[in-house]
């Protein structure tokens, strides 16, 4: 092989072996439904599930990314995932990130707005009511054990992870926030276990509220969630960036 052609292949393979691996999750999943909500859409009720819209925008997301990076999700088709197997997919695709996709529910209808969370220690009973619904398939033992995972994963990961919380918030606040007036909820720790178990920097995304019956409208419009996924995509490549120094275990 010539020497120039030698060249060009080997930086081929250098550019397509160091892209770096963003693994999405899209929440939920086969007979996991998430949050539900009816909603009327063209004069019928129609019960709405969260992880038909969460898939929706994970594929999204995938789509504005993956000509910069590798890009997986834990699931592209609608079925059962638990929390260990997504994060095994983490450590199998050797994700640089984990961005679990979620939508929020509420008793509450007229709670609104997007959230992003991060993977941290708190004392917040509002957090605590989220926790429960997204923590859903772990139970006795496994949550003690999640819970000492956690607090490793914290010390290794939490400045990462709340950095790339930051950027992903701050770029869906930049586009959504006025053109569709959905409420910042702020960046949040919590202790989800999806994110404890991925073991890598990683984020959770709650994009809106299917409960609340103006916003559930807003979701479901592709053009929103063209929107979302093209913020989320932003923040990452500015996460890629700024990256501090990789913190896997
Ligand atoms: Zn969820």
């Amino acid at each position: 092989m010539r020497p120039f052609y030698f060249a060009f292949f080997l930086l081929l393979s250098i550019t397509s072996v160091s892209a770096q691996v963003v693994l999405i999750d899209p929440g939920h999943g086969g007979s996991d439904c998430g949050a539900k909500a009816t909603v009327k859409l063209d004069g019928k009720n129609q019960v709405i599930c969260e992880k038909d819209l969460a898939l929706s925008i994970a594929l999204k997301i995938q789509e504005e990314l993956k000509d910069d990076f590798n890009v997986f999700l834990t699931r592209s088709i609608d079925r059962d995932l638990d929390l260990q197997e997504r994060a095994d997919i983490a450590d199998r695709v050797q994700a640089d990130i984990f961005i679990s996709v979620h939508l929020n529910a509420s008793h509450s209808r007229t709670s609104h707005g997007f959230e992003t969370y991060y993977l941290n220690n708190h004392d917040n009973a509002a957090v605590r009511r989220v926790e429960e619904i997204e923590n859903v398939d772990s139970e006795g033992d496994q949550i003690v054990i999640n819970q000492i995972l956690a607090d490793l994963v914290i010390e290794r990961t939490a400045p990462s992870s709340k950095k790339l919380a930051n950027l992903i918030h701050q770029n869906i606040g930049k586009r959504i926030e006025n053109k569709y007036s959905l409420v910042d909820r702020g960046v949040k720790p919590a202790l989800f276990y999806v994110l404890a178990l991925s073991k890598r920097p990683a984020t959770l995304l709650e994009a809106g509220f299917i409960t609340n019956d103006q916003e559930i409208h807003t979701i479901l419009s592709p053009q929103f969630q063209r929107d979302y996924a093209q913020s989320v995509a932003n923040g990452v490549r500015k996460y890629f960036k700024e990256r501090p120094s990789p913190n896997l275990f």
